[in-house]
C-alpha cells in the first residue's frame, strides 16, 4: 500500500503572502477570463448577463478582499477604540458599481468590459438588490456603514442575513401582490461564510441558582433549546482610501445535537426535519415599516442578533485580554439601530455576570457607558413592546435581568423624587395591565449613555412629549443627529453625469465633504451653468421616460413637470393628499379651468405592509384614479398619474435625478426625518413639503424662496386635534367639494362599488389622526406656487442648482461625524498609511 511521505514543513512559508492585485485593464480582463471560463465554466455561448456579472464581481471582490484583510489586520494591531452598529434592517441595494466608484475603477473596468464586448450598463443591471430592510431606517444603516468606511472609522455593521428580503411587488387589476424575494438563490458573490466564528444562542428552558465557590450567587440558564448564529462578512469599501469594513450578517441554522431524543426514538426524517425550525429564525424579514410586531419568531429574530453580535465582540475581546473587563467599555461602543436590538442591554448583562463572572455591578457599569439607542419614530403603534409571558417563555433569563434592571432603575426614580408614584408607573420598563409587557424603548434609554433622534424636530418632540420623564432625570443622554444620506451612492453614482458636471466646475473634493457643494451656489447667475444644468436633468428625465418604458410600458411626457412622491405607503405620509390634488387637477381640466396650464405627470410609488388594509387601498386609489385620468382623451399631455411598481433602492437611483419636484407631505410632527427629501435635494429636485422631520433643515439650508412649504405646523396640528372638523373645511373649499364629490359618487370605481368608502370616511373623519383635508387647501396654494415657478424655467433651474448647492449638510459623512465626535469617539484610522 503507498503512503504518504511526510515532509518537515518550511517554517518561513505564508500562505497568505500575494503578489498585490493589479488595478489595470490587462488585469481586469485577465481575471475576467478565468473567472467566467473556469470558476463559473461559461463560454460564450452562454447569453446570461449574470454569468458576466458574476464573474467581474468575482475579479472586484478580489481587490477587496485585498484590502479588507489589511484594514482588519491595521485596526487589531493598532488596538483601536470600535463601534458595532446593530440593525435589523441593512437595505443595501446592490454592491457592483457601489465597489466600483469607492475602488476608483469605473472607467478602467468599463473600457476592459468594452475590450470583451460587453456593457457595463448590463451587467450592473442583471445583479439582484440585497433589501434586507423596510425603507428608511435600513437604508440609513446602509449610508453609515459606506460613510463610516469613507471616514476611516473602525466600525462594524452587526444584521441579519434573511434568506427572503423584502418582498417584491406587483400590481394586479390595480392592487399590490407580494412575491418573494429570493434574493440567494442565484447565489452572493459578495459575502465570506466564516464557519470559524459562528456561536450559540439559546432559548427557552430555564434557569438555575446557585453559589459558587468564592461564596457569589450565580445563575445558569439550562435546557435550552440552542440555534448557531452563522456569520457572513460582506466588505463595505470606503471611497477610494483603502479602508474595507465588514457587515456581518447571521444566519440562523441548526445544532449538530438537534433534537436527540426524536432522533434516537428513530424518527430520523422527523429530527432532520426538525432543522427547519431552527433555520426559520433568519428565513424572512418582516415586511411591516414603522408598525411593531408581536411575533414570538420576531423576538427570536431580535434575540440572535444581539445575542451572536455581543458574543462575537466579547469573544473577540477575551481572545486578546482574557476575562479582565476593566478596558472593555474604553474600547467598545454599541449603536442601537431603533428598540429592536435592545434585547442587548439584557444580554450584554447576562454574558458579563453569567458566562464572564462580573458582578452586577461590574457588568451594570460597563453595559451603561457602552450602550447608545437612537430612535426612529413618535408613531405610537411602532413602539415595542414585548409581553412578559411571551419573554419568560423564550428568554428566561434574560426576563430576569430585565425585571433587576428595572428595580434598581425604580429605585433610582423614587430617590430622585420621593412619593411620586404615578411617574414610577409612566417610567416602569415593565407595563402593568392585565397583559404586563416589556416596554424595549425604556429598556434601551436605561441601559444607555445616548438617547438621539433623527432631526432637530424629532429630537425635541422626544424630549418634551414620549421620552419628558427621562429627559428631566437624564437631560445630558439627549441629543439630535440629523439624518443623512451617503454622497456615492445618491449624487456620483446614480447621477454620474450631472456628478461629471459639478466635479468639472468646482473640483472632486465634494465626494467626501459635501459642504463644497456651496461653490456651486453663484453659478446659479451664470446663463450658460444654467443652461447645461437644465440639459443635465432633462437628459436624467428622458432616462427615466426610458426605464418606465422598458419596464412597465408606461409612455410619459420628458417635458411635463415629474411630480414624485416614493416611499412607503403610510397614511401619516398622505399619499392621498397627492391623489386629492390630482383628482381637482382632473376636475379642472374637466370643467375646462385649464388657463396657464402645466402639464404635470405625478409619479407615486412605494410598498404597503401586507396586513396594512389601509395602505394597500391607497394603492388601489392611486391606480384607479390612474387609469380613469390616463384614459380620458380631454386630458391628453395636461395630466398624468403613474404608480410605479415595486419602489426599492435600484429603482430609487433611477427616479431621484430625474425628478422636479420631491413630495414631502407628511403631518407636521409625524415623520421623523425622512432621508428621501435629501436623495431628491442632492439632485436638483424642489421640495414641496410641510414643516416635518428634516424638511424643516432642508429649508433652512436652501431659503424659504426655493422650498414649496405648506400645511399646519406641529403645534398647530396638536391645538386643532380636538375640535378638528374636516366637514368645517370641506363647506368652505369648493374645490375640495369637487374632488370629494367625484371621490364620493364613485367615478373612480364604476365597477367596483363602495371600495373607497373607507378610505373617505377616515379622512372626513373628525378623529383622522394625520388631519389630511385640514392641509388640503394650503398644498393646493402651494402646488400653484410650483406652477408659476415652473412657466418659468430658467428660475425653475436656479433654484434647482441652489437646492443641490445647499444640500451639503445632507451627507452621512456630517451624520456620522457627529456620531463620532459625540458619541462614539473613535480615532480615524489611516489604512494606506500602514
Ligand atoms: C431613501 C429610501 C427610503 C426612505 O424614504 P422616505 O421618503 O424618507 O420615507 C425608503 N425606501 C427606499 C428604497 C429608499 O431608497
Amino acid at each position: 500500500m503507498p503512503h504518504r511521505v511526510f515532509h518537515k514543513s518550511n517554517p518561513a512559508a505564508d500562505i497568505t503572502k500575494l503578489p498585490k492585485l493589479g488595478m489595470d485593464k490587462k488585469h481586469f480582463i485577465a481575471d475576467f477570463k478565468h473567472y467566467y471560463s473556469h470558476r463559473l465554466g461559461r463560454d460564450q455561448n452562454c447569453r446570461s448577463p449574470h454569468y458576466a456579472y458574476e464573474a467581474l464581481s468575482l475579479a472586484i471582490s478580489d481587490r477587496l478582499v485585498e484590502r479588507w484583510k489589511k484594514t482588519y489586520n491595521v485596526y487589531r494591531d493598532s488596538d483601536c477604540k470600535k463601534a458595532f452598529y446593530l440593525s435589523m434592517e441593512f437595505l443595501m441595494g446592490r454592491s457592483l458599481s457601489n465597489a466600483m466608484l469607492n475602488l476608483g475603477i469605473d472607467d478602467i473596468v468599463t473600457q476592459a468590459l468594452y475590450d470583451l464586448g460587453l456593457e457595463a450598463e448590463e451587467l450592473i443591471e442583471s445583479e439582484p438588490d440585497a433589501g434586507l430592510g423596510n425603507g428608511g431606517l435600513g437604508r440609513l444603516a446602509a449610508c453609515f456603514i459606506d460613510s463610516c468606511a469613507t471616514l476611516q472609522l473602525p466600525v462594524t455593521g452587526y444584521g441579519l442575513r434573511y434568506e427572503y428580503g423584502m418582498f417584491s411587488q406587483q400590481i394586479v387589476n390595480g392592487e399590490q401582490v407580494e412575491r418573494p424575494d429570493h434574493w440567494l438563490r442565484m447565489g452572493n458573490v459578495w459575502e465570506i461564510e466564516r464557519p470559524e466564528y459562528m456561536h450559540r444562542i439559546k432559548f427557552g428552558g430555564h434557569t438555575q441558582t446557585h453559589i459558587d465557590e468564592k461564596g457569589n450567587k450565580r445563575t445558569s440558564w439550562l435546557d435550552t433549546h440552542d440555534v448557531i448564529a452563522m456569520p457572513y462578512d460582506t466588505p463595505v469599501p470606503g471611497y477610494k482610501n483603502g479602508t474595507v469594513n465588514t457587515l456581518r450578517l447571521w444566519k440562523a441554522i441548526a445544532t449538530e445535537e438537534f433534537n436527540l431524543q426524536e432522533f434516537n426514538a428513530g424518527d430520523y426524517a422527523e429530527a432532520v426535519a426538525e432543522k427547519n425550525t431552527a433555520e426559520n429564525i433568519t428565513m424572512v424579514l418582516y415586511p411591516n415599516d414603522a408598525n411593531e410586531n408581536g411575533k414570538a419568531l420576531r423576538l427570536q429574530q431580535q434575540y440572535l442578533l444581539a445575542s451572536a453580535s455581543l458574543q462575537d465582540v466579547i469573544a473577540n475581546w477575551v481572545g486578546r485580554h482574557g476575562n479582565n473587563f476593566s478596558k472593555f467599555a474604553e474600547k467598545n461602543c454599541f449603536q442601537l439601530n431603533d428598540t429592536h436590538p435592545s434585547i442587548a442591554v439584557a444580554e450584554l448583562m447576562r454574558l458579563l455576570m453569567d458566562i464572564h463572572g462580573l458582578s452586577w455591578k461590574e457588568a451594570w457599569n460597563i453595559t451603561r457607558q457602552t450602550m447608545a439607542y437612537t430612535n426612529h419614530t413618535l408613531l405610537p403603534e411602532a413602539l415595542e413592546k414585548w409581553s412578559v409571558n411571551l419573554m419568560q417563555n423564550l428568554l428566561p433569563r434574560l426576563m430576569e435581568i430585565i425585571f433587576d434592571i428595572n428595580a434598581h432603575f425604580m429605585a433610582e426614580v423614587s430617590a430622585h423624587w420621593p412619593g411620586d408614584n404615578p411617574r414610577m408607573a409612566r417610567m416602569s420598563i415593565i407595563e402593568k395591565g392585565h397583559q404586563k409587557q416589556v416596554r424595549m424603548a425604556f429598556l434601551a434609554i436605561v441601559g444607555s449613555f445616548s438617547v438621539n433622534g433623527v432631526a432637530e424636530l424629532h429630537s425635541k418632540l422626544l424630549q418634551e412629549g414620549l421620552f419628558r420623564d427621562f429627559y428631566e432625570l437624564w437631560p445630558q443622554k439627549f441629543n439630535n443627529k440629523t439624518n443623512g444620506v451617503t454622497p456615492r451612492r445618491w449624487l456620483a453614482g446614480c447621477n454620474p453625469e450631472l456628478a461629471e458636471f459639478i466635479t468639472a466646475t468646482i473640483g472632486d473634493g465634494w465626494l467626501t465633504d459635501l459642504s463644497q457643494l456651496s461653490k456651486l451656489a453663484p453659478y446659479s447667475e451664470d446663463a450658460a451653468f444654467r443652461q447645461k444644468w437644465y440639459d443635465l436633468n432633462r437628459a436624467s428625465k428622458q432616462r427615466l421616460v426610458d426605464y418606465k418604458k422598458e419596464e412597465h410600458d408606461i409612455e410619459i411626457n420628458v417635458d411635463a413637470l415629474f411630480d414624485v412622491q416614493v416611499k412607503r405607503i403610510h397614511e401619516y405620509k398622505r399619499q392621498i393628499l397627492n391623489v386629492l390634488h390630482v383628482i381637482h387637477l382632473y376636475d379642472r381640466i374637466k370643467r375646462g379651468d385649464t388657463q396657464n396650464w402645466v402639464d404635470r405627470c405625478v409619479l407615486i410609488g412605494g410598498k404597503a405592509a401586507p396586513g396594512y388594509v389601509m395602505a394597500k387601498k391607497i394603492i388601489k386609489l392611486i391606480n384607479n384614479v390612474g387609469n380613469v385620468i390616463n384614459a380620458d382623451p380631454d386630458v391628453g399631455e395636461k395630466l398624468r398619474l403613474v404608480f410605479m411598481p415595486n419602489y426599492c433602492v435600484s429603482a430609487m437611483e433611477k427616479i431621484c435625478p430625474g425628478a422636479d419636484l420631491s413630495e414631502q407631505i407628511s403631518t407636521a410632527g409625524k415623520e421623523a426625518s425622512g432621508t428621501g427629501n435629501m436623495k431628491f435635494m442632492m439632485n436638483g429636485a424642489l421640495t414641496i413639503g410641510t414643516l416635518d422631520g428634516a424638511n424643516i433643515e432642508i429649508r433652512e439650508e436652501v431659503g424659504a424662496d426655493n422650498f414649496f412649504l405648506f400645511g399646519l405646523t406641529e403645534t398647530e396640528v396638536e391645538a386643532l386635534r380636538p375640535h378638528y372638523d374636516p366637514n368645517w373645511f370641506i363647506n368652505q373649499d369648493s374645490d375640495l367639494q369637487g374632488v370629494m364629490r367625484l371621490l364620493e359618487c364613485g367615478h373612480f370605481n364604476q365597477f367596483e362599488p363602495g371600495i373607497f368608502d373607507d378610505i373617505i370616511a377616515s379622512i372626513k373623519s373628525p378623529h383622522d389622526p394625520w388631519m389630511t383635508i385640514a392641509d388640503f387647501r394650503s398644498y393646493l396654494e402651494a402646488q400653484k406656487r410650483v406652477e408659476q415657478t415652473w412657466r418659468d424655467q430658467d428660475r425653475w433651474t436656479k433654484m434647482s442648482i441652489l437646492n443641490t448647492a445647499a444640500s451639503g449638510k445632507f451627507s452621512t459623512d456630517r451624520t456620522i461625524s457627529e456620531y463620532n465626535n459625540e458619541i462614539w469617539k473613535l480615532s480615524p484610522v489611516d489604512v494606506e498609511k500602514y
